[in-house]
């Protein structure tokens, strides 16, 4: 049993208190290698945010949980390196899916765990999450809880249609569960393809897709129920067509991808949202500054020369996220 703490890492209790005061978010960002950990830590350093590093079945799955665990330890020394006295790090398992995943996560030092019951009956969903709660706590651990279902793909978590939570279920399930967080389903979904262009409509001013309104009527019911709870958004990445374009224009072959407008994030994060989950834009910013080495210079072979351009150009998006959609710069001083 090592607990987080030894490592240098913290959980989401005061950063969600002070983000929800402070009406901002804290970015919740996907890592599955050296180089996207390497930029999520240089943009949180350099803005002083407080940043959460999610770890999904996926990335266990590809890059080891005790891998991903010992780098984010050594994350938070990095952090320190690059001039961070105090960094605000959480180690996060994004859609834990039993209670045994949960254990050992918990039990390796993350600092906070979801357990996502959202597709189980009510009951059932209640009673997964409670008993990863009263284990969770016994360490410190906090632990984000999952009500309504989100469409989409994203890794190994994937359904074809949106549940949106209904707001006069939120007070039972977090006073049964005693979760410290809670998902909820408005609209946004996994994946980079997120809507399709015959459920968007033309914006007259830009030509650019629109999708479908987030429900911020279901979020206002469920901040009613709950006043001052901490509330998650995921599948929250808005697909820039920058990267898109870039990633087509250099052999890539993506299909109309839109995601979730970044002033609608922007609104959410000033409300008691103060989790955002981005992924899927992360991994576009990647591939389009590897493919435009692969095209721009044939003969590059020197994995450095086109990981090292991915990493900026991730750390480039994250710092955008933290600054102008999250909100989270300097409260980590
Ligand atoms: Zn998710």
């Amino acid at each position: 049993m090592i607990s987080y703490k030894e490592l240098g890492l913290v959980n989401t209790k005061e950063m969600f208190a002070k983000a929800i005061d402070g009406g901002y978010a804290i970015p919740a960002f996907n890592f599955n290698n050296m180089e996207q950990l390497q930029a999520i830590i240089m943009a949180a350093a350099e803005t002083k945010s407080p940043v959460i590093l999610q770890v999904s079945k996926g990335a266990r799955n590809y890059a080891n949980q005790t891998l991903l665990r010992y780098m984010a330890e050594g994350a938070v020394e990095y952090a320190k390196e690059l001039g961070w006295e105090n960094p605000q790090i959480v180690l996060h398992l994004d859609h834990g899916d039993t209670f045994e995943t949960c254990k050992s996560c918990i039990d390796m030092g993350f600092s906070s765990v979801m357990i996502d019951g959202s597709h189980l009956p009510y009951d059932e969903n209640v009673a997964l999450t409670k008993q990863v709660v009263d284990y969770a706590h016994q360490y410190d651990v906090t632990v984000e809880g999952e009500l309504g279902v989100l469409a989409g793909v994203e890794d190994e978590v994937s359904s074809d249609h949106h549940t949106y939570t209904r707001p006069e279920e939120v007070v039972d399930f977090v006073t049964k569960t005693g979760c410290d967080s809670l998902a909820i389903s408005i609209g946004t979904s996994h994946g980079a393809y997120k809507f399709t262009p015959e459920q968007c409509t033309v914006d007259p001013e830009t030509g650019l897709l629109v999708p479908p309104m987030l429900a911020f009527d279901v979020l206002e019911g469920v901040e009613k129920e709950l006043p001052g709870f901490p509330i998650v958004l995921h599948g929250s990445s808005s697909v820039p067509q920058d990267e898109v374009a870039t990633i087509n224009k250099f052999g890539g072959n993506l299909k109309a991808a839109i995601g979730i407008p970044e002033p609608w994030l922007r609104q959410a994060a000033k409300s008691a949202v103060c989790k955002i989950n981005i992924d899927s834009d992360s991994r576009l910013a990647m591939t389009a500054a590897i493919r435009e080495v692969f095209a721009e210079k044939p003969a590059e072979f020197d994995p450095r020369k086109y990981l090292g351009p991915a990493r900026e150009n991730m750390k480039k998006l994250y710092m955008h996220k933290i600054i102008n959609v999250l909100g989270s710069e300097g409260k980590a001083l």
